[in-house]
């Protein structure tokens, strides 16, 4: 669900100087904490219960009666109570003909029932006006006033008289409402609180499972192989050296994977003539995660530029330059400045920074406090135009890091190559293809497509 829907209702709350009473059925942690919030912002509020004896623990001011005592004082009944104890309401029935049941349970997993609870509620008590909404707000929220990352409140319900008094109360709380439609939508709503992360889930299983894949495989090629063959300890490798080749690999491949569903949606589109035909599920989930996948890859750059930063102050580095240096003066020789490497060393630092510098910029403006504050054309310019020249730089330092080691039979140990090189196979890909398709044979009928043209209608849904 979209946090930020553009339904956002942004009407002034209702100001009218008497409030309503609210009841709200159950004494538990919600009930109590959303009737000490009412009560500050000025509703009588009644609770039912099915122990009418007040205790300390009911908020000052209101008043606790049976349930169908209290349900007769008030038009807005909050169902504050589990889903699976609404059949004591089926007695109720008559009594809440009517009146505007909000239901605010949620489930311990999603899809948990066939139908939603606020629709089972609906089944339950056919003669009221039942809208969903408060879900996705926490009890300890409510009281301790620690609300801003949940100011908005999803609401849905079939009847507008309805959810609009519901959402007169949000607005009167300090709260946002979010119209969500009709009761249909109470399902979505049920399953957002227990959603983990839904965005991140795969970008972080892959880098995961790219990063197990390339510790071991540098492992392998850099710390085993010498020991076999050399009889050398490079062990310490395993501090700083591995990860450094392996966050560089992952930062690229993942840039890369954030660009690679376009041209393939683009493949796709020019392929069936239309875009009126759904993508595969796949490539949907793939292109809604790009966001993640580009800020963990902004993450390994970030490392990367933390480890390399150090590599003038490790002992191993400055063991080397110095016996580099005695060497030189026992064989009373002086190493002549190669122009060619200096060149190389000097250009892939250049393309690095380059790269990086608009790698921050690429997520910078994916924050959303930055990107609602650019137009869409702007948006799409630096995520898609600046994006590809990010990944233009990224993948030319790698490149020029290679240098002339890519076609040295030493670089190979096992007849693997060095972790960089896998590390070019997808961005080279994504750059090709995204290459042929600037093509005006492919580009012009692309836009075509893009605006609505459709070669084969028959794909059309
Ligand atoms: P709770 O502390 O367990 O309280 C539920 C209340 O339901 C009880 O205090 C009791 O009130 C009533 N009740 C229990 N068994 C009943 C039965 N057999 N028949 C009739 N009433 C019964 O639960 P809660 O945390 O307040 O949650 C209440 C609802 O709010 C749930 O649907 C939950 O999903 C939803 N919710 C909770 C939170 C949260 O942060 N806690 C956040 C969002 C939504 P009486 O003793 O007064 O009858």
């Amino acid at each position: 669900m979209n946090k930020n829907s553009s339904n956002t209702m942004a009407l002034a709350p209702n100001t009218s100087s008497k409030r309503e009473t609210v009841c709200i059925f159950g004494t538990g942690d919600f009930g109590r904490a959303l009737g000490h919030k009412m009560i500050q912002s000025g509703y009588p509020v009644v609770f039912g219960s099915r122990s009418t004896q007040t205790s300390s623990l009911i908020p000052k001011g209101a008043e606790v009666f049976s349930h169908a005592e209290a349900a007769q004082k008030a038009a807005i009944i909050i169902i504050a109570i589990q889903r699976q104890h609404y059949n004591f309401l089926i007695p109720l029935a008559e009594i809440l003909r009517g009146k505007v049941l909000v239901d605010v349970s949620n489930n311990l997993k999603i899809n948990q029932y066939p139908e939603s609870n606020a629709e089972y509620l609906a089944q339950l008590v056919p003669g009221a006006k039942v809208v969903k909404a408060f879900n996705t707000v926490s009890a300890w929220a409510l009281q301790s006033g620690t609300l801003d990352a949940s100011r908005q409140v999803f609401v849905c319900g079939d009847d507008m008289e309805a959810k609009q008094m519901v959402m007169d109360i949000v607005r009167a709380l300090g709260l946002t409402p979010v119209d969500q439609g009709s009761l249909l939508a109470a399902q979505e709503i049920e399953n957002y609180p227990l959603q983990l992360f839904p965005m991140w889930k795969f970008p972080i299983l892959l880098s995961l499972g790219l990063t197990a894949f390339l510790f071991f495989y540098c492992l392998a090629r850099d710390i085993i192989y010498p020991y076999v063959y050399d009889n050398k300890d490079f062990s310490f490798f395993i501090a700083i050296s591995i990860p450094n080749r392996i966050c560089p690999v992952l930062a690229l491949i993942l840039l890369a994977l954030v660009y690679l569903p376009g041209v393939l949606a683009a493949i796709i589109q020019l392929y069936r003539g239309t875009k009126y035909h759904r993508f595969p599920d796949w490539l949907d989930k793939w292109m809604l995660c790009r966001k993640q996948l580009g800020l963990v890859a902004l993450a390994f750059a970030s490392l990367h530029v933390l480890y390399t930063l150090v590599i003038p102050i490790r002992f191993f580095v400055r063991w080397r330059i110095s016996s580099r240096i005695v060497s030189q003066a026992l064989n009373n020789k002086t190493e002549p400045l190669n122009t060619t490497n200096a060149w190389l060393s000097d250009s892939y630092l250049a393309l690095g920074i380059l790269g990086f510098f608009l790698f921050v910029l690429l997520g910078i403006t994916s924050l959303p406090s930055v990107s609602n504050n650019v137009n869409w054309r702007e948006f799409r310019f630096v995520q898609s135009k600046l994006g590809y020249l990010t990944l233009i730089l990224c993948t030319a330092h790698t490149l020029v890091y290679g240098g002339n080691r890519f076609l040295s039979p030493s670089s190979y140990r096992w007849y693997l190559p060095n972790a960089y090189m896998l590390s070019l196979i997808v961005p080279c890909i994504v750059l090709v293809v995204k290459f042929v398709l600037i093509f005006p044979c492919l580009d012009k009928p692309l836009t075509r497509i893009r605006q609505g043209w459709e070669r084969n209608p028959q794909y059309s849904e």
